[in-house]
């Protein structure tokens, strides 16, 4: 596998980062997952957009034009043959000598990383066939939630404890309302009504939860951007979630109650249909 690490493209085992790297010693790094299809990137320029506003929130210099972003996305998944796949992002502060709270100079170059992987099952996903079981956990995650940041060990512990009980991923919920999963926006559908937590600083603003609600509204869809209790959506006649990984995923049990008759709903199915039509065309 080639990996990219701040200009060059190298095989996996010779790319190597300092052991000061403010990404490795403080989570001081941010990051971006684009999914690949037919060799070409979706939701490409929402993705950049986001990477410039977390680095931008963060004080971290943006090292590439949205053009060159382009162009080295482009190069990886040329040189790891990417049909169906996945390319990560990373940057990071750099490095920051001996360690300390302090951000280094200004000037200090942030660290870029990209990698890609294979995934050929990305459209044609079993579980998406089946849904998702998701269980409740609480969101103890820290308050700038929109930020994009590489501090995942709460996710990655939620994720841990809902496989544990049996699901597929944890809802996190805060004062009794769900905030989103580990790794994907929340939804569920009540009268044919799709219902999905307002953008704020309690959210990552999914990429993919944009384009899912523009194509929604475009389908004469009603969207509600609101808060919704765990009681709400255990009653709810169906629920998914989204990101750029599970696109739009069906979700099919929550906290051990099954929704409907415990299959995919079909607006959820008609949403994943319309989005990855909608988000091929417009791949690049
Ligand atoms: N929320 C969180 C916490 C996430 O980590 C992600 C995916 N990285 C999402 C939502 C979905 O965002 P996107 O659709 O841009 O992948």
């Amino acid at each position: 596998r080639i990996v990219h690490l701040n200009g060059e493209y190298l095989p996996e085992d010779q790319a190597k980062v300092s052991v000061f790297d403010r990404g490795f010693v403080m989570a001081d790094a941010v990051y971006e997952v684009t999914s690949v299809l037919d060799g070409k990137l979706i939701d490409f320029p929402g993705h950049m957009a986001r990477l410039a506003r977390s680095l931008g929130e963060l004080g971290i210099q943006n090292p590439h034009s949205d053009d060159e972003w382009l162009a080295i996305h482009r190069e990886m998944v040329a040189r790891n043959e990417i049909t169906h796949g996945m390319v990560y992002l990373q940057v990071s502060r750099g490095n920051g000598g001996d360690r300390d709270f302090v951000y280094p100079p200004a000037d200090t170059p942030p660290t870029v990383v990209l990698y890609t992987w294979q995934k050929p099952q990305l459209i044609d996903n079993p579980a998406a066939e089946t849904g998702w079981k998701v269980c409740t956990l609480p969101d103890i995650r820290w308050h700038r939630r929109d930020i994009k940041t590489v501090q995942l060990l709460y996710p990655s512990m939620a994720k841990m404890e809902a496989k544990a009980r049996g699901c597929d991923d944890a809802w996190l919920v805060e004062n009794g309302l769900v905030t989103e999963g580990t790794s994907n926006n929340a939804y569920i559908v009540k009268g044919g009504a799709i219902i999905t937590r307002a953008l704020s600083n309690d959210i990552l603003h999914g990429i993919t939860r944009a384009a899912v609600l523009r194509f929604a509204r475009e389908a004469q869809m009603t969207v509600e951007e609101r808060s919704f209790t765990v009681e709400e959506a255990i009653a709810a006649d169906e629920a998914f979630i989204t990101s750029a990984s599970a696109f739009v995923m069906p979700v099919v049990e929550i906290d051990g109650v099954r929704l409907g008759d415990g299959a995919p709903g079909k607006v959820s199915r008609r949403l994943r249909e319309i989005y990855l039509e909608e988000s091929r065309a417009a791949a690049i």
